[in-house]
């Protein structure tokens, strides 16, 4: 018989409001889940996938019945979003270990579908054991971009296989080559994506407690930013009932999703796009050209109306003065003309033409101009006046 010891914590973080992340461990399996979709649907993927997991797994299952229990939980998800619409669209990840009949005994397995992931640490080394099902992952694979390309790329975050997206997904398997004293993560990418594998080396590694490790871990994936919700679970093999001579891995073929349900990729799949940092669902890269195009259409217009309301100048009266204003003489919009200039000419200074122009108001296109206009009035008016004797 296999058997470990386990210590397991999930934290909000620091920026979102709920928790969508569920962990669940039992001295037969430990499972990490990240639940994604609105209206609390995340945080009940999470939950149904950890819940339904654990029972779907039989006493003695073998790794080919992790799948089996992965389209139990993939099913329970859609019956749930199908009775509830209000949930439609939510999907979690899956990452597990349970022990497994292996030849005349038992060995580890693990079971893997989305981003979350099992980690192995020995003797202060770290080795990452699932494969990211995210779009960037994929193109790794294909040596298209590069592993460090891969862990920076904005399109990390875009899963191409998570549970509730379609009909019968299956995950990656394994079975693990393990020693007594080895330890094991599984964990959220709300850890993976603030510390660093050498930081989960040294802190997953460290001779303290288990408690505190998970402890640890999560507090420095807080003070690195705590952007998404953080779980972890660490367990260290007490016992091994069979040595597994080499790592068997079994990645399963990768399926393609509803398009109705999912974005086209560039790799031909579909993806599940994560939310991030506490966007709403409706944010997307096409909603946010969008809304910035028509952000920018507004503004322009907004521009635009306020040269239209400013850009003219009128002649008009001012407390028995001829003053001039900018803007439109009965105003535009939420634009009020406003008085620029002051002129040193009395407005019953002018020839009575001129005076019933003045009451209609008299538009010019500058400042001075309209200034030249109230001179020449007031000069017109001059030549009106009889000559007064010296
Ligand atoms: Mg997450």
């Amino acid at each position: 018989m296999t058997t470990w010891r386990c210590a397991t914590a999930t934290n909000v973080g620091l920026v979102r409001e709920a928790n969508e992340d569920a962990v669940a461990a039992t001295d037969r399996m430990v499972v990490v889940a990240d639940g994604m979709g609105g209206h609390a649907a995340g945080e009940v993927a999470s939950e149904l996938a950890v819940s339904v997991f654990a029972r779907a797994i039989t006493s003695e299952p073998s790794v080919a019945e992790l799948n089996t229990a992965l389209h139990v939980v993939n099913q329970a998800i859609l019956d749930d979003a199908l009775a509830h619409p209000e949930r439609a669209g939510m999907g979690t990840t899956l990452t597990a270990i349970v022990p497994v009949s292996y030849e005349d005994g038992e060995a580890l397995a693990w079971v893997n579908i989305g981003d979350s992931r099992l980690y192995q640490l020995r003797d202060g080394a770290i080795r990452q054991v699932t494969e990211d099902h995210s779009v960037a992952e994929e193109w790794v694979r294909e040596g298209r971009i590069s592993k460090e390309e891969a862990a920076v790329h904005p399109r990390r975050h875009q899963l191409t296989r998570v549970l509730g997206m379609a009909d019968a997904l299956d995950g990656d398997t394994g079975v693990l080559s393990v020693k007594v004293g080895d330890r094991l993560l599984l964990c959220s990418d709300g850890l993976t994506n603030e510390v660093s594998d050498t930081e989960l080396a040294e802190l997953a590694s460290s001779p303290i407690g288990l408690d505190d490790a998970v402890a640890s871990l999560v507090a420095r994936a807080c003070a690195n930013g705590g952007h998404d919700n953080i779980t972890v679970a660490l367990l260290e093999v007490e016992s091994v009932s069979v040595a597994v001579p080499e790592i068997a891995v079994t990645p399963s073929s990768v399926r393609t999703f509803p398009a109705s349900r999912a974005h086209a990729s560039d790799t031909g799949e579909t993806v599940m796009r994560r939310r991030r940092r506490n966007l709403p669902r409706w944010m997307t890269l096409r909603t946010g050209i969008f809304a910035s195009a028509m952000a920018g259409l507004v503004a322009a217009v907004f521009v635009i109306l306020g040269w239209f309301a400013s850009a003219s100048f009128y002649l008009g009266d001012a407390n028995g003065s001829i003053a001039v204003y900018q803007g439109q003489p009965d105003g535009f919009l939420w634009y009020h003309p406003k008085e620029v200039f002051v002129t040193s000419f009395k407005s019953s200074e002018l020839r009575p033409g001129d005076a019933r122009e003045l009451k209609k108001h008299i538009a010019e296109s500058s400042l001075s101009a309209a200034i030249r206009h109230a001179d020449n009035m007031h000069s017109a008016w001059l030549t009106t006046q009889p000559t007064v004797a010296p």
